[in-house]
């Protein structure tokens, strides 16, 4: 069922159009995401969506309400911000209780509220503290029960997880995923982390200079990127100029990468350079007594050991360098620098764009 639908929104700033033109629906009890780098325009649209921003072009509704004209304070929204916003001076039940005393909400009943809402967020323990006898993470999660004990319609967060540390963000990006199942509450969440936004959403929109670049579900736009933007930003990819003498749609055709020809699906006829995109887990690092046209001689520069994984940087004939990230390893089977290997550039996986990085074409 769709909830939010925000059509052909753009909010300026003086000559800056901060966000451009922004069409999104979200459905109801949907996690989404607004995913880009600094400057994107994510708490733009954040804002402009929880009324502090007017947007000079464009509609939002909430369900069949439009929204336009609605005050903040009127848009039944709960928000959490990076900095987590609470008031010093008061304990952290007070705190969760304040809108809903500011809501003329009764007494009893903001009691019942308030207990419940510190059970959701595991801080009951912890209710008669003052903010500055908590750690980040508690706070954070104050700041998470006095979003939700108002039952906003909507919940709003703005990189809430970016004080944390990386151990902590990982623990409470999962506690506020399970909870917004649990509530079935549609919330839409602002970070620059990509892995995070991967992690923890149903979709997500990529946005670049206050514009969509894409819109999808997160194994869609690492595996299916729209353009080079998204390649680059989500995950890591290395880029290869390649060329294709004549790419009939549909049929298998020759991509030259790096003098080796590759054999792939093109989705339309194409002719000329391109763009070849291979993420550093989809190269396949080959014996280097493994004969193959499709192979490509390399020799490893550099081996980084990561745990899990090693990363290899690979350089070929040309002087370019290639990233490949192997897993499973075992003792023994780490590669040396120094080693000579053949690499496959697995066409079946790579995604191929036009010159300009602006259109897919396999
Ligand atoms: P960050 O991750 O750094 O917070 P963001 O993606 O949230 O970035 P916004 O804060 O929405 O980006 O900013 C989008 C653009 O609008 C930027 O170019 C920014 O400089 C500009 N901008 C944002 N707020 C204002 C403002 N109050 N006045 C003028 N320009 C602004």
């Amino acid at each position: 069922m769709e909830h939010i639908k925000i059509h052909n929104v753009s909010k300026l700033f003086g000559d800056t159009k901060a966000i451009d033109d922004i069409n999104i629906t979200i459905n109801q009890g949907e996690f989404f995401t607004l995913l880009g780098p600094s400057g994107c325009g994510k708490t733009t649209l954040l804002r402009t969506l929880a009324g502090f921003y007017q947007q000079e072009e464009g509609d939002i509704f909430f369900g069949d309400t439009f929204i336009n004209e609605v005050p903040a304070h009127k848009r039944n929204i709960g928000m959490v911000f990076q900095n987590y916003a609470i008031f010093p001076h008061m304990t952290v039940f007070e705190n969760i209780a304040y809108g809903l005393k500011a809501r003329k909400v009764k007494k009893d009943e903001i009691v019942v509220r308030v207990n419940e809402a510190l059970e959701m967020v595991e801080l009951s323990h912890l209710k008669d503290r003052q903010p500055s006898q908590l750690s980040g993470g508690q706070q954070q999660r104050v700041s998470l029960a006095r979003a939700i004990v108002i039952h906003p319609g909507l919940l709003l967060m703005d990189e809430p997880l970016s004080n944390l540390d990386a151990k902590l963000r990982v623990k409470m990006r999962e506690d506020i995923r399970s909870l917004q199942k649990r509530l079935n509450i549609t919330t839409i969440y602002v970070t620059h982390d990509q892995e995070e936004a991967l992690a923890v959403s149903d979709r997500i929109a990529v946005l670049n200079n206050g514009k969509i670049q894409q819109i999808g579900r997160p194994h869609e736009i690492y595996l299916s990127p729209v353009n080079k933007f998204v390649s680059n930003f989500i995950g890591s990819t290395n880029f290869l100029e390649g060329k294709v003498e004549a790419g009939k749609e549909g049929e298998n055709a020759m991509v030259t990468v790096e003098g080796v020809k590759l054999a792939t699906k093109f989705g339309r006829p194409f002719q000329g350079k391109v763009l070849y995109s291979i993420r550093p887990e989809q190269v396949k690092i080959r014996d280097d007594k493994e004969t193959s046209p499709t192979l490509l001689e390399g020799e490893i520069v550099d081996a980084t050991f990561l745990g899990e994984s090693v990363v290899y940087k690979i350089i070929f004939n040309s002087g370019y360098t290639i990233s490949v990230h192997e897993h499973s390893i075992r003792f023994g089977m780490l590669r040396e620098e120094g080693n000579k290997v053949k690499v496959d550039l697995n066409p079946n996986e790579a995604v191929i764009f036009d010159e300009s990085g602006e259109e897919v074409i396999n």
